[in-house]
């Protein structure tokens, strides 16, 4: 089972960039929990640095990362200082992190944003600046999805909506990574039997399918009057565990 670790840039007491009245800390949680949420219905075991506004050192958070042990890892944050569209950090050492970071690019780019390209940035030793790359045993990339600091390009992920587009695809952009295909979201209500689904277990169906926990078979059909197995069963447990 592939894993993903996500950091979400700074929080608490550390907003990060802020502009307009908007705060960097609060936008890449609103687009981490997106990503989260896109991943984990595809079956991917993710952990997310943070949930709520709070503190979080970059030395706790390579840790937690580390002991997770994830396949791939990102920190993600919003860029300030003018500039126009999104870019990626990667290791000097290129390999699979620069991989994830085009893969990321590309999903965005699909999504309507610009592409500033992958980036490195060592220290004057030749090792790389950022210490969530430098320290994370796992492939690790740093997103700057656009810059708060620039109308035009903040346009794009100034709500709510935006901003779940926007994790959307950077978690496409990991999933190609992981070589996991792509699955369209299907509703409850866009199951073929949608009909036989009892009207009080309409919303249910429509959490647990969100969720990824339970999902139709190949015909797109829901079969809401077929029993459970006990392996169908072991597997939405798992799957529950998950998140
Ligand atoms: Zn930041």
């Amino acid at each position: 089972m592939a894993k993903v670790y996500l950091g979400i840039g700074h929080g608490g007491a550390d907003s990060g960039a802020v502009s307009g009245g908007f705060k960097e800390k609060e936008i890449a949680l609103s687009i981490g929990k997106a990503c989260a949420e896109e991943l984990r219905r595809h079956g991917v075991t993710v952990k997310i640095s943070r949930e709520k506004d709070k503190d979080m050192t970059i030395a706790a958070k390579v840790n937690e990362c580390n002991s997770f042990g994830p396949d791939l890892a990102a920190d993600l944050h919003i860029n300030a200082g003018g500039g126009d569209g999104a870019e990626v950090f990667h290791s000097v050492s290129g390999g699979r992190g620069r991989t994830l970071g085009t893969d990321i690019l590309e999903a965005l780019e699909e999504a309507g944003q610009n592409s500033r390209g992958c980036k490195t940035k060592a220290r004057s030793d030749g090792k790389d600046y950022f210490a969530f790359i430098r320290n994370t045993k796992a492939p690790a990339v740093i997103i700057e999805s656009a810059f708060i600091d620039n109308k035009k390009d903040f346009a794009a992920i100034d709500t709510a909506a935006e901003q779940k587009a926007f994790g959307k695809a950077i978690a496409k952009g990991f999933l190609k990574s992981l070589g996991i295909p792509y699955k369209e979201e299907v509703r409850a209500v866009a199951y073929n039997d949608a009909k036989e689904i009892p009207k009080w277990a309409r919303e249910a169906v429509e959490k647990v399918t969100k969720a990824g926990l339970m999902v139709g078979d190949d015909k797109g059909n829901f079969n809401p009057n077929e029993p459970v197995t006990r392996a169908q069963l072991a597997l939405v447990l798992q799957r529950l565990e998950m998140l």
